[in-house]
């Protein structure tokens, strides 16, 4: 039998409510037997995160203020679920002790972290599982980089004597045993270390959405939700600012070709998203796994005659880019042209300094500036050697009156990149996306 690493995000665990609906979960499926946990998070959108209130408290503490209030309200929020779930579990000893440790000047890491350390031992109360503390399988060096190998090694020795046990997500531990967190956001992080140390089927990271959606709702009306994406299209969707799930912080399942499923814990019953390694072209969706766009971006677009023949052309244009500081997203070119296209944002009153220096430089026949720009990137494993994707996605742009300035489409064939005047973008989003989903039959 498989083994299924289960981490639960805040709002999944904001009050006894949500704890009950984990415990169904948990207990349906007997393969779920590490389970990691975030702190309770918001219980509606006016109420504060408990990791939030912790480190408001531990400033407070910094400053030589009084944090008694502010603790005692996340005190209170950990008591109510315990009460609610009717725990025999007295925690009263561990809150003495985490409030003495404020007021002695704890670290920010270690005053943060209690919200999970706390959240996981009710859990494994709730869960009758056992508790296994962070801080003994997760580690980070001396420079406080995060110690993969070490991890691995001893997340694997110390689980492999727990059968069922709830983990603490977002900390770990430096060689002298003081606690170091991940980045905000760092449960999911933990989550995907234990299922590479306990080597899962499937690492399921339980979140209050259904997964990946083709689009975007606030530009598509109710899109289709996406059953199944690799991580290479995850990367494409991600960069353009579709998230549910920093694609960063499941490296180590990725790394060991563990799939992601993301699942919601409100709808249990939704199919919700998985991510993997390798799958089969898409098809009921005519080819496009999601569409994604994000606006500000300016392209500077530079003809030359023979400019392909002229050797080091590319070389001394990107030069320009790095001695002012500028990273670029793409470069489309042609026979004699070569586009840049930059984030405004890199920009940033460089501009004219840049075109400037191309023109004295590289003597070009002239430089063009298009600003307002947005960039909408149609991704799809089933992209690659399906003739008529590109015909199709300009004909919809095309019968809208969509004016395209850029075409870019990377060698793996996995997307297609245009850039639009920022003010199309909308449109040109929902013009792709109703073009290959209205198709599938
Ligand atoms: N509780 C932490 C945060 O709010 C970590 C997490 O939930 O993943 O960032």
């Amino acid at each position: 039998m498989g083994v299924i690493v289960a981490k639960f995000g805040g709002t999944s665990l904001a009050n006894a409510v949500q704890f009950r609906k984990v415990y169904r979960i948990i207990m349906e499926d007997p393969r779920r037997q590490y389970v990691v946990v975030s702190a309770p998070g918001k219980c509606h959108s006016g109420d504060t995160k408990i990791t939030d209130l912790l480190y408001a408290c531990h400033k407070k503490a910094s400053l030589g203020e009084e944090f008694g209030e502010v603790f005692e309200a996340i005190a209170q929020r950990f008591r109510d679920i315990i009460r609610d779930l009717n725990l025999d579990l007295d925690v009263e000893p561990l809150l003495k002790e985490i409030r003495e440790r404020i007021a002695a000047g704890a670290s920010a890491d270690y005053v943060a972290s209690r919200g999970e350390y706390l959240n996981a031992i009710i859990m494994a109360k709730f869960l009758g599982y056992d508790f296994v503390d962070a801080a003994d399988i997760i580690f980070f060096d001396e420079r406080g980089m995060f110690d993969s190998e070490r991890t691995n090694e001893a997340v694997a020795r110390c689980l492999s004597r727990h059968e069922r046990a709830v983990i603490p997500g977002f900390y770990g531990s430096m060689p002298n045993g003081e606690i170091k967190t991940f980045p905000r956001g760092g449960s999911d992080i933990t989550g995907a270390i234990i299922a590479r140390g306990v080597n899962a089927e499937v690492y399921e990271n339980w979140t209050d959405v259904s997964g990946f959606l083709m689009a975007d709702p606030r530009i598509v009306e109710n899109p289709k939700p996406i059953r199944k994406i690799t991580y290479r299209e995850l990367r494409e969707l991600a960069y353009m600012g579709a998230s549910v799930l920093h694609e960063d912080s499941i490296f180590p399942v990725k790394k060991a070709g563990i799939p992601v499923h993301i699942k919601n814990t409100n709808a249990p019953e939704e199919p919700g998203t998985l991510i993997v390694n390798e799958a089969e072209p898409v098809t009921c969706t005519g080819a496009i796994t999601g569409v994604a766009g994000k606006k500000g971006f300016t392209v500077i677009a530079i003809e030359k005659t023979f400019m392909h023949v002229e050797l080091g052309f590319g070389r001394r244009l990107l030069s320009i880019l790095e001695s002012n500081g500028i990273s670029f997203e793409h470069m489309p070119s042609g026979i004699d042209t070569i586009s840049l296209v930059i984030a405004d944002s890199q920009l940033d009153g460089k501009l004219e300094k840049v075109i400037e220096e191309i023109k004295e430089q590289l003597q070009p026949d002239s430089v063009e500036v298009h600003s307002n720009m947005a960039l909408i990137a149609t991704v799809g494993r089933g992209m690659a050697h399906t003739p008529g994707i590109a015909a199709k996605l300009f004909t919809a742009l095309g019968n809208e009156g969509i004016n395209v300035r850029m075409i870019d489409q990377g060698s793996s064939e996995i997307n297609i990149i245009v850039g639009v005047e920022n003010e199309d973008m909308e449109r040109a989003v929902r013009a792709i996306y109703y073009a290959f989903v209205d198709n599938c039959k």
